[in-house]
């Protein structure tokens, strides 16, 4: 690349910065996006030897409004739209369907009490919603860390209440990350360029990259906030409110091993259930997803910020503790690690998924909020309804690129 100069430059090609580039790009602005990785798609990643697992984002969410749905069709990829394994019979032998029941009526009033938590009071960590003592407090916790990718205590109950989930939950078989990545198909885009400041000072702004210095009217962010909060990107002037509002909304952990399952026709196609149902440090299996070989295995907050520390071989000899306690010592020769990506360790997203801190739900507003009409914020902690999810990150790359396109307009940039 080794400089440039353009109207918009994207910092950062994950579904956020592919959405506002691919607006922008058909509203015909001329705009850059700039990547750090070798590869588009950020936390959403398909990896496709023999069939296509995801590695990030898997499920769409709120699918029935999920705007990826229809560009995944747009690309002609299919659409899953069978009940998720949570909704499905469990065969998990430390857990009847009696007990399953009980619990799932129990993490529904915990949801409730936390929607129903009025803007009126002071923020509490989502943990004073559950009763401690009560059986099923330790799976709330686990599904805690696969949902926020932290424990309750570290969750904002008001952030939680807020997440808008629809309940309808589809896949797409040949990949969520293939599908993101391809959406950025004919945009101009710098590929293992990390950005490493953009100067705002002067009457152009300046990003400069690992590879040259590009000017441009104006720019949208669309960063982790673990590595705005660290201030890996630097703003000249210093922008505190966004390193402080980053800081409230770190990334919580959650990380996919998927193992190979011999035999795998003796289980019904999509289950799923957790290693225990009395700790929080226990990951969530899912057999047979989409009707493949496969077990997708689950890691979240504190276990799985342990488990890093040994790599793929922690999360293997984790899983297989887990399983063979259910199904009995032969089990552990029937599976076989074959995927693993640590979020953690990856240098371009440092966790998973944003969660706000007890005390920062309005982090993720002040997070969004422009800057002197030229400097704008995306990414998936900018979502007040939809944060943590690809569709969210998508959301608030078309507001930044309409943002864009209504200060060109005002001001003819
Ligand atoms: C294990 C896991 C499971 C998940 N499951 C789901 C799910 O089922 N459904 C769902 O909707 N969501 C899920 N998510 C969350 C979803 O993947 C993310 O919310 C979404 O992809 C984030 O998109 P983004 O554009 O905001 O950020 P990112 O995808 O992180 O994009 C930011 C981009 O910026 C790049 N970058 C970083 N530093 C620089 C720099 N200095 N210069 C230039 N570029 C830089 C990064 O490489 C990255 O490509 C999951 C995530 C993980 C990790």
């Amino acid at each position: 690349m080794a400089g440039g100069d353009t109207e918009v430059v994207v910092i950062g090609g994950g579904a956020a910065g592919i959405a506002a580039a691919r607006r922008l790009h058909d509203a015909g602005v001329d705009c850059l996006l700039i990547e750090a990785r070798q590869r588009l798609g950020g936390r959403a990643w398909t990896i496709d030897r023999d069939v296509p697992v995801d590695l990030g984002c898997g499920w769409l969410h709120s699918a029935e409004r999920n705007p990826w749905v229809e560009i995944a069709q747009a690309q002609g990829r299919a659409i899953d739209r069978s009940p998720p394994p949570w909704t499905r019979p469990l065969f998990n032998s430390a857990y009847s369907a009696a007990d399953r029941a009980d619990f799932v009526e129990t993490l529904e009033a915990f949801r409730h009490r936390v929607g129903e938590f009025g803007d009126a009071e002071p923020d509490r960590p989502a943990s004073a919603f559950v009763d401690l003592s009560g059986r099923w407090a330790k799976l709330i916790d686990a599904v805690s860390t696969y949902y926020s990718g932290v424990e309750l205590d570290r969750v904002s109950a008001r952030d939680l209440g807020r997440y808008a989930d629809d309940g309808v939950n589809w896949r797409i078989p040949q990949g969520y990350g293939a599908t993101v990545a391809a959406h950025a198909a004919g945009l101009r885009v710098v590929l293992g360029c990390p950005v490493r400041r953009v100067d705002h000072g002067g009457q152009r702004l300046a990003i400069e990259t690992a590879d040259g210095t590009v000017t441009a009217d104006a720019a949208i962010v669309t960063l982790p906030t673990s590595l705005l909060a660290k201030e890996e990107l630097v703003f000249a002037p210093a922008l505190p409110e966004k390193t402080e509002a980053a800081a409230g909304l770190p990334l919580g952990l959650a990380d996919k091993l998927y193992l190979s399952l011999s035999n795998a026709e003796e289980f019904d196609t999509d289950r799923s259930f957790n290693g225990r149902t009395d700790r929080t440090e226990t990951a969530a299996y899912q057999v047979r997803p989409l009707d493949r070989p496969l077990i997708e295995c689950y890691f979240g907050g504190g276990l799985a910020a342990g488990l890093e520390a040994g790599g793929r071989a922690a999360f293997h000899d984790f899983a297989v503790s887990e399983l063979t306690g259910l199904f009995g010592n032969d089990f552990a020769r029937r599976v076989k690690p074959i995927h693993h990506h640590s979020w953690l360790a990856d240098p371009f997203s440092r966790g998973s998924y944003s969660c706000a801190l007890p005390g920062k739900a309005d982090c993720r507003a002040t997070l969004a909020t422009p800057v002197d009409g030229r400097l704008f914020f995306a990414g998936e902690a900018c979502s007040k309804h939809d944060f943590s999810t690809a569709h969210g990150a998508y959301l608030t790359g078309i507001t930044a690129a309409d943002q864009v396109l209504s200060a060109r307009k005002d001001k003819p940039i």
